[in-house]
């Protein structure tokens, strides 16, 4: 119904005084509401758990840390073998693969989607010919259109779906997609691409290059870090961890993780693989030995989902302190992100 110029005016004036009226009394609600103060919880770690603010987190350890981006040129070249290369800004990483009549172009994040034409030019003044999109996520192929030309774009078929979705003029729709396999043949050389199931997203493939030994995954391994929270936002944790072990039944001696500072290499996958191990061990037993209620106010017990977030939180807590004495150290950001680990372990473990 059309409100007449003057009850509009009324309107707004009550709306007005209503909002001021929330606006001074806020405080005064929020004490009412304010929870009963309670002793922390037992051996809390010295990692500040998530919304907590930290002064100064761990140092990041040497075998974390890649070469010097040139701040002039804001990005870096690295051959990986013959005419295949790497971009990076040291936060990102795309690739590209010279052959006889143009390039190839695996992903372009936005934020080094400008850099990628340059890095190519520095190469060779072939165009591109090809684009492989690793997974559909905007953070890792958003700079697609910003390319220019008509490049062939490949995918896997689940990339098509979600980018159809997504409706998204900056991430074109691929041209070619496929279901398990699809070897790319230019020229003199071969790209073979597979995908082995939802690990990270579904769609989300390997990309590798046989003649130069390296292989390409994105958002699974984090070559000397912790990685992303929540397990990379793994959407299936167990599938994550098969990727992983996936990795390394590749014959490969480079790996472009799509993320940090340096390339990967056999080791860091080992690593991050017994770190995942351990995850699972800590959250395993710590889920063993924890008691729903334990601690909590018997008014309390009514309400399920305070039973369980306490319970979830001792379970983490226990989780973050096992594995804190052999980890912190040795994978950069592990106090930014453990908690997140801990939690997310320790939910797929009860659900997965
Ligand atoms: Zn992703």
């Amino acid at each position: 119904m059309p409100t007449a110029p003057l009850a509009r005016t009324r309107l707004l004036a009550t709306c007005a005084t209503m909002v001021l009226l929330a606006v001074s009394t806020a405080p005064l609600t929020r004490q009412a509401h304010a929870q009963a103060p309670a002793p922390s919880y037992e051996n809390m770690p010295g990692i500040a758990p998530p919304g907590v603010r930290v002064g100064k987190y761990l140092d990041v350890p040497e075998a974390a840390k890649g070469p010097a981006v040139d701040p002039a040129k804001g990005y870096r070249i690295q051959m990986l073998g013959r005419d295949l290369y790497m971009v990076t800004e040291n936060v990102y990483q795309a690739m590209f693969l010279v052959h006889e009549t143009g390039v190839v172009v695996v992903d372009a994040p936005p934020t080094i989607a400008a850099a990628i034409p340059k890095a190519i030019a520095e190469v060779t003044d072939k165009p591109i010919t090809h684009l492989i999109y690793s997974h559909s996520h905007t953070d890792h192929i958003g700079g697609a259109a910003s390319l220019g030309g008509r490049p062939i774009i490949i995918a896997h078929e689940e990339t098509r779906k979600l980018l159809a979705r997504a409706n998204d003029p900056k991430r074109p729709l691929p041209t070619v997609t496929f279901a398990d396999t699809y070897v790319l043949s230019v020229g003199s050389h071969r790209l073979e691409l597979s995908y082995h199931g939802n690990g990270h997203e579904p769609g989300n493939i390997f990309i590798y290059a046989p003649a130069q030994k390296t292989l390409m995954v994105v958002d699974i391994v984090f070559p000397g870090w912790m990685m992303w929270r929540h397990l990379a936002i793994a959407q299936d944790v167990p599938g994550y961890f098969e990727h992983v072990e996936k990795i390394k039944s590749f014959d490969f001696d480079t790996l472009v993780a799509g993320h940090v500072a340096r390339t990967g290499t056999r080791a860091d996958v080992e690593l991050q693989s017994e770190f995942l191990k351990d995850l699972k061990i800590a959250a395993g037993s710590a889920l063993g030995s924890t008691k729903v209620g334990e601690g909590v106010d018997p008014r309390d017990f009514s309400n399920a989902w305070a039973l369980f977030g306490n319970f979830h939180d001792r379970v983490v807590i226990q989780c973050v302190n096992a594995l804190t004495p052999k980890w912190s150290g040795r994978l950069a950001g592990f106090d930014v992100f453990i908690w997140d680990q801990c939690s997310t372990m320790e939910q797929s473990l009860r659900v997965d």
